[in-house]
Parts: structure tokens; sequence; C-alpha cells
């Protein structure tokens, strides 16, 4: 039997990124706060610090900073006629545990989509006609989001300058900018801090890319170029280069987390309560089911509680997010034979390859100096901005090099041909450890009617809850516009000297046994239609009105760019919908 606690106005279901964000918008309020996270408390000082911070074993390889498998894992299956087996080890994506969330041991590549990404299903059918998307798949789903750039273009650029975000503008108020992105959305003004300092591997990328025509810029990083002081107040530092960025925390503030942006200040409100060691086990409707009365959850020692809130934010990561629905019976479940219902429909991912670039011995790249964002990279292949009329696909991928770490237990690239283990492939390793540069493709993942997210009807978590089973293979289309983008990125490789190279680009099938990306995306999706949407445009819930799902779960098709920026956007501006509209007149913000 669950104790029942004293009932507060906003429970936010984990403290990551959106989860932080929330409380302390909603904090300053005034409102009484209690953020449940699933993972421990931790802070810069004393637990980033060096040298244990820079644990290849224990954080790359072991994934101390992910989620508990033996707790709680996801299934996995390509396609529904597979029986789906629990992820034992992550590998394709990371979802993070602990204050912070998978924030603390993000990258810090942030970007924002473009203007048609929002409007994709209305822009394509525009661009090539109503029945181009068909043509390119039967099986694709691509929707409108129901929230335009525009409306959200304030909300982005409050999320970078609580960052800091480090970056060339590439297009003010329509003024394409020399040095930055000329694809790029047009953005009110310049980003809070200058680009990082370009690598040497970024400036050979850049060579070969000009002398094709393309258009190079500096990756917008939030590992931050230079100190700064955000607007809550908080001072951030340099990037250092570490090389221990991504699946690693900060020991130098200088990469923007929760502990650096917002939770110092956050902690300190009288009106939060943050309880860690505690698992959401669901959200409590009344007997209508037409709103939410709080959450349940289960501390360190299993014993369990009853949270009742006035308002419920799911702040969980985008797969929790979707789990936390289903088991909650909050929307219909998506249903792939029938077509009808709609959590757990659309879940994206991110189309990820790229190639291996083998140069002469008498260039030295010192792989080791890097941080998780700093690169170069081109747009000429992103999203929609090349013409697809005779391609046959939709979407696109930025390109680019950006070479995260030379750490040594992962990073030892060797020409095909070499072999797997033994004398050869050492001297293999040392002969191209310092002389090789990775091109990245990274790019749109198109929803579809075969891919969705449900109940795993057989396997449970450590607290009896069925786990989120995953069916996911990643559409010819989206495999289509990979390969023809990788041809693309060979002729960089060619351009930037390559003396050898391995041809990359996405294929099938999807494996959860490789790391790829961790921007999951949808299951939970925004729309202007309760029937394929499963939060308004506010990222409210249609069916229970004080219930907001905030995060990538929201987004209908993945586009090229890593989600977080616009994850961040989102949240603010469902945060504003919350404070100026709902908290006057709680109901649904859209008529169903
Ligand atoms: C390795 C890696 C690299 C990345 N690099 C980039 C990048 O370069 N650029 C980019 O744009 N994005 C990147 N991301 C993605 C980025 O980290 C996420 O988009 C962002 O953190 C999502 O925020 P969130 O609030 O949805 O989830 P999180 O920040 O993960 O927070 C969710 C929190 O909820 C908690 N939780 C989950 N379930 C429960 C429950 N039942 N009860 C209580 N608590 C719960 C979790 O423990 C977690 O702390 C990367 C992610 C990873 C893992
Ligand atoms: S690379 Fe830079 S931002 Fe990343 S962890 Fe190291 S010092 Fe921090």
């Amino acid at each position: 039997m669950a104790d029942v606690l004293q009932s507060v106005d906003v429970v936010t279901i984990g403290v990551g990124l959106t989860g932080t964000m929330a409380a302390l918008e909603l904090g300053k309020l005034g409102l009484k706060i209690v953020g449940i996270e699933s993972g421990a408390p931790r802070e810069t000082v004393p637990d980033f610090q060096s040298p244990a911070i820079h644990d290849e074993l224990r954080f790359s390889i072991r994934k101390a900073m992910m989620q508990d498998n033996v707790k709680q894992t996801v299934t996995f299956r390509n396609s529904s006629d597979q029986t789906a087996l629990p992820i034992r080890r992550w590998q394709s994506f990371l979802p993070g545990t602990g204050l912070g969330g998978s924030f603390v041991h993000w990258n810090g590549q942030t970007y924002r989509y473009q203007v048609a990404d929002f409007i994709y299903k209305t822009h394509l059918a525009e661009r090539y006609g109503a029945n181009f998307v068909e043509q390119c798949g039967p099986e694709l789903i691509v929707q409108d989001w129901g929230v335009t750039y525009d409306e959200l273009e304030p909300h982005y650029d409050r999320f970078e300058y609580l960052l800091g975000t480090s970056g060339q503008a590439g297009n003010i108020n329509g003024q394409i900018v020399p040095g930055g992105n000329p694809f790029e959305a047009p953005r009110t003004r310049g980003y809070p801090t200058p680009p990082m300092k370009e690598p040497y591997f970024g400036a050979i990328f850049r060579k070969g890319a000009d002398s094709l025509g393309y258009h190079p810029y500096p990756q917008p990083s939030s590992n931050l170029s230079q100190p700064y002081t955000n607007p809550e107040g908080l001072e951030l530092g340099q990037c250092v280069f570490c090389g221990f960025c991504e699946r690693y925390a900060c020991e130098h503030f200088a990469k923007a987390s929760p502990q650096t942006t917002m939770l110092p200040v956050l902690l300190k409100m009288p009106n939060y309560e943050l309880r860690t060691n505690c698992q959401v086990l669901k959200i409590n409707l009344d007997s209508t089911g037409t709103q939410a009365t709080g959450v349940t959850y289960a501390d360190a020692t299993g014993h369990e509680y009853e949270q009742p809130a006035n308002l419920v934010l799911v702040t969980a990561f985008p797969l929790n997010n979707v789990r936390m629905l289903l088991v909650s019976g909050i929307g219909k479940p998506y249903n792939p034979t029938t077509g009808e219902g709609v959590v757990g429909r659309s879940y994206s991912y991110q189309t990820t390859g790229g190639a291996t670039v083998f140069l002469d011995e008498s260039i030295n790249i010192n792989p080791y100096m890097a941080s998780g964002a700093n690169g170069t990279v081109i747009d000429d292949f992103g999203g929609d901005n090349f013409d697809h009329a005779q391609l046959g696909f939709i979407g696109g991928q930025y390109v680019g090099a950006i070479m995260t770490s030379g750490r040594p237990i992962e990073n030892h690239p060797t020409p095909s041909g070499t072999p797997a283990w033994g004398l050869e492939w050492k001297q293999a390793v040392a002969r191209h450890y310092n002389h090789t540069i990775l091109v990245g493709q990274y790019g749109t993942s198109t929803s579809s009617r075969l891919n969705y997210l449900d109940l795993d009807p057989t396997y449970k978590d450590a607290w009896g809850m069925p786990l989120l089973r995953m069916t996911f293979d990643f559409p010819e289309n989206d495999i289509r516009m990979s390969q023809y983008i990788a041809d693309k990125v060979v002729q960089i490789g060619q351009a930037m000297g390559g003396t050898s190279i391995i041809r990359g680009g996405t294929t099938r099938p999807y494996t959860t046994t490789v790391y790829q990306t961790t921007h999951n995306a949808g299951g939970a999706i925004m729309g202007a239609d309760p029937n394929t949407s499963v939060v308004n445009r506010y990222l409210q819930s249609w069916d229970v009105h004080n219930v907001f799902s905030l995060g990538g779960s929201a987004i209908p098709q993945n586009a090229a760019y890593n989600l977080t920026d616009t994850v961040g956007a989102l949240t603010y501006w469902a945060l504003d919908a919350i404070q100026n509209q709902y908290l006057k007149s709680p109901g649904p913000l859209v008529p169903k």
C-alpha cells in the first residue's frame, strides 16, 4: 500500500534536461514543485573531477552514466513478425540516468531545425507534388508539427543563451552572414559565444569541401569557446579539449548541462524538492480517466508513495515518456495492423554513417585533443536543401569532420583488409591512429507505419512494470538517401587527400549492437489532429489536460539535425503556454 503524501502544484517525472528546465521556470512563479529522479544526485564537484572521470572502461565501455539495464531496459526487434528480446547492454543509443540525465554526458552539438522541417508534409507536397512521399515509400508517415519555426525562434534563442552555445550565425533576420551556414533558418541574433577554434581535421575537411563548391562552417557547440555567464547568473568555463566529452561529464564547467546552467539556482529554491533514487511507476488518473491526480513512485528500498499533484510533467527521455503514457493508460496505443491509435506511433531515430579517410603519415591529426562538438560541417545535403525531384527519396544528412575523441579503447581506425588482431593489426593502428579523419553523415529518419513502440507482452522491469518494446528498421527511403550522400562523402574524402577511404552510409537491418546516436524521437508526437498525435501544439495530452509530455518524443519525424536544441525550444514554448494560458484557466489549450 503506497503512502499518500501532501499534494503539490507540479511533479516532474525525471530531472534531466527537460525536468530541470520545467522546474526552474515554474519554480520562479512560486509553485510548489517536486522533481522525482530515478538516478543518484551528482554535482560537478566532487562527482565529475579528474582523474576518476577520465576512466574509459567505466564510462565508455561499461556505461556508468546510463540507465541500469538490469533494472530497466527496452526490448527490440526489427519487424513485428519477430520476437523482441531485451537489450542487455546499451550500444546503439545511451539513455542516461542520475541528476541531469543524458544532458550530462551529451556531446554538445547544437543545431536548430529548418523552417521546412516543422511543415514537412505541406512543404514536400508544395515542392514535389502531393504523391511524392507515397512514391518514395508507401509506409512512410510525414506530418506537420502544429507549430512553426517562427513561433519557436524566440525559444531557440533563449535556450542557446541559457547554454552559452558557441557558433557562427549564417542567417540573421534573412541576411546571409559569411562564415556561417547559408542554409540555416533565420535567427534574430548571433550565438552567445564565438565559434570554437577550428581543429586541424576540420581545416582539412573545409579545404576539401570548399574545393567541391560546398559551404563549410563551424559546428555549433555547447562546449564553450570562452567563459560565459548565462541569464541565470551561472558561470561556465572554457573548453580545454580534454577528449572525454560524450559519455562523460565535464570537470571544467565548460559543457552546458543542467549542473552548469540551471541546477545551482533551482536547488536553492525553497519551493522545489528533489527526490533522487526514486522511480516513478505510473501517472494516476481520476475515475473519469481525463485528469491526472499525481504519480506513484518507489524509493530506493522499494517502498511506494503516491505524490498527488495538480500538474504532471513527463520529462523522462523520449523512450521513457512513451512508456510512462502507455503504462498509465493515457492516450490510445498505436495498432500497426489497423493504423489506429497514436501512442507509440511515429517512432523515429537518426540516420548516421560516414567515411574513414586515411591520410599520409606527414599529416598529424592529434585526435585525442578534441571536444564533443568541435568540428567543421556542411549542410548542402541536409534536409531538403537540395532538389529531390529526380532522386526517389526524401530527407538528407549534414556531413562533417567531427572527431569527438581519440580515446585508446574506442579509436583505432585501420584500412579495409587489415586483420582484426595480432601484429599486423597493431602495426596498422600505430600507422593510422594519428593520420585518419572520420567524416560523418547524420540525418533524417522518416517515420513509418512499420516502426513503433508498445509495451512488451513478456518482459518486465525490476518494479514489475512491462518493458517498452521497440519495433524498428530504417525505411528503404532512408537507406537510398544515406547511400546517395555516402558517394558525395567519398568525393570529399578524395579532395581531402585521402590515400584510402572506407565508404559508409546507413545500412539495413538496423542493429542495436553498434553505437549510432541517442536521438530517439517520436512515439508521443505533437500535432494539430488528435487522431494522428498524442499531444497538441503545446505538448499537452489531448486526453488528460493536466499532463504535458516534454521532449523528443513529441517530434513527428526526425529532421537531419541533432535534436536537443529543438527539444529545448519546444520545452520553453510549452512552459510559456503553461504559464500564460494553462495556469490561468486549467483545461485543454486546444479543443479536441
Ligand atoms: C551519448 C549522448 C550524446 C548526445 N549528444 C548530443 C548532441 O551532441 N547534440 C544533441 O542535440 N543531443 C545530444 N544528445 C541527446 C540529449 O542528451 C538529449 O536530447 C537530452 O538529454 C534529452 O533530455 P530529456 O529531458 O528528454 O532526457 P534526459 O536528459 O535523459 O533526462 C531524463 C531523466 O529522467 C529520468 N527518468 C527516466 N525514467 C524515470 C522514471 N520512471 N522515474 C524517475 N525518473 C526517470 C532519467 O534518469 C533521466 O535523468 C546526446 C545523448 C547521449 C546519450
Ligand atoms: S571536451 Fe571540453 S566541454 Fe567536453 S568535457 Fe572536456 S573540457 Fe569539458
